[in-house]
């Protein structure tokens, strides 16, 4: 079976990935990722500030957003009888341009395999072997270093007998629609879940319904009853079911195995509990990370110290779902929100 030596290889080409490889210096990297590119990963595409200040910084083109390409944030609490508004400015991108384009920022600094799989690591201490199922056939990669930024769905993270964060099944409906809408909507309602569902303009004439629902719902029932509660009807041009992860301690939250293999991203538990933003968790996390393998020792400690921000911020964002999650502590954060 054939070797390929690597001092890096990094499972998962999306935000998190991507920014690993990006900002390693004098390098192998090899990127492997299951999906054909360009990918197509279910998600609004939402942008907060911390993602956009990375984004701006790597110069974001503008071909990469929707329309309209920023959003303000409109809270519909169903429970509460209550509706604020939030100066938000979220830039509202197309997901599917956005991979593309982070992906292009490492394209030619890196050996890139799609469609291709993992199926076992072994950590012996000096190196990680890797068996990976590529379009050619199996092959075997001795790495020095393996990073899996591999999503909610994370193999490395099952390989490593890490249990998953906890999680919860999203489904998204596309429609094709004369609605108009200019705010984007987050909707909290106890009947069908008690984290969110969402509405949101996408394109000229199209709209994205959806929502993050506990495992057991039937995604068909709970959307088709939002699109009811929230008027909304029309020709539905995609439909998209994914899961999304939504830490419930810190506790959750894994870097890796001590040794060589390191987590980033949604793999690791980045991701806000309270919104499920997780771009900018990936982008910051996969940073983080690649500055630390520039060097070649403590490697384990040093992203120990510079994941702490982002430990803490996961943190705080659980603290506040669990305040969004109870009717009455959500009328008063909501009603703070407005003021
Ligand atoms: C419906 C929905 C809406 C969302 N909306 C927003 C939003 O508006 N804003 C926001 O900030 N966040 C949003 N999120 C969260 C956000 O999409 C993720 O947190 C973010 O993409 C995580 O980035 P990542 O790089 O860690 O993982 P991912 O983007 O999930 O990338 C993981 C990559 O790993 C690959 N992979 C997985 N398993 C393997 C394997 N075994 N072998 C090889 N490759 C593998 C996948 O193909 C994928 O390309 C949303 C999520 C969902 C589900």
């Amino acid at each position: 079976m054939e070797i390929i030596k690597t001092d890096i290889l990094i499972v998962g080409a999306g935000p998190a990935g991507c920014s690993v490889a990006r900002d390693i210096k004098d390098k192998d990297i090899i990127v492997i990722d299951k999906s054909t590119f360009p990918r197509d990963k279910p998600c609004s595409g939402l942008l907060v500030e911390e993602s956009k200040e990375v984004l701006e910084r790597l110069k974001i083109p503008k071909s990469v957003f929707g329309v309209p390409p920023e959003l303000d944030l409109e809270h519909i609490d169903l429970d509460n009888n209550l509706n604020v508004l939030q100066k938000k400015g979220l830039g509202n991108t197309d997901r599917i341009k956005l991979d593309e384009w982070l992906f292009k920022l490492i394209n030619k600094k890196v050996e890139f395999y799609q469609n291709t799989h993992i199926t076992e690591i072994k950590d012996n201490g000096q190196r990680v072997v890797v068996k990976i199922i590529t379009e050619t056939g199996e092959k075997v990669v001795e790495a020095k270093k393996l990073v899996g930024a591999d999503g909610s769905t994370s193999t490395i993270r099952r390989l490593l007998k890490v249990k998953p964060v906890t999680r919860y099944k999203t489904a998204q409906n596309f429609i094709k629609t004369n609605k108009k809408i200019n705010t984007c909507k987050f909707i909290y309602w106890n009947e069908l879940t008690d984290w969110y569902s969402w509405l949101l303009p996408k394109e000229e004439g199209i709209i994205e319904i959806g929502g993050a629902f506990h495992l057991n719902v039937d995604r068909e029932v709970v959307l088709n009853k939002l699109m009811k509660k929230m008027g909304v009807d029309g020709e539905i041009i995609k439909r998209a079911n994914w899961l999304i992860s939504r830490p419930k301690s810190i506790d959750e939250i894994c870097l890796g195995n001590g040794k060589n293999i390191f987590l980033v991203g949604e793999a690791a538990g980045f991701i806000s509990a309270s919104t499920g933003e997780g771009i900018s968790f990936g982008l910051r996390s996969g940073t983080f990370l690649s500055q630390i393998l520039n060097f070649d020792s403590d490697i384990n400690k040093k992203y120990k110290e510079v994941i702490k921000t982002l430990i803490d911020e996961v943190k705080n964002k659980i603290k506040k779902s669990e305040m969004l999650n109870d009717e009455k502590s959500r009328e008063y954060l909501l009603k703070e929100l407005g003021n």
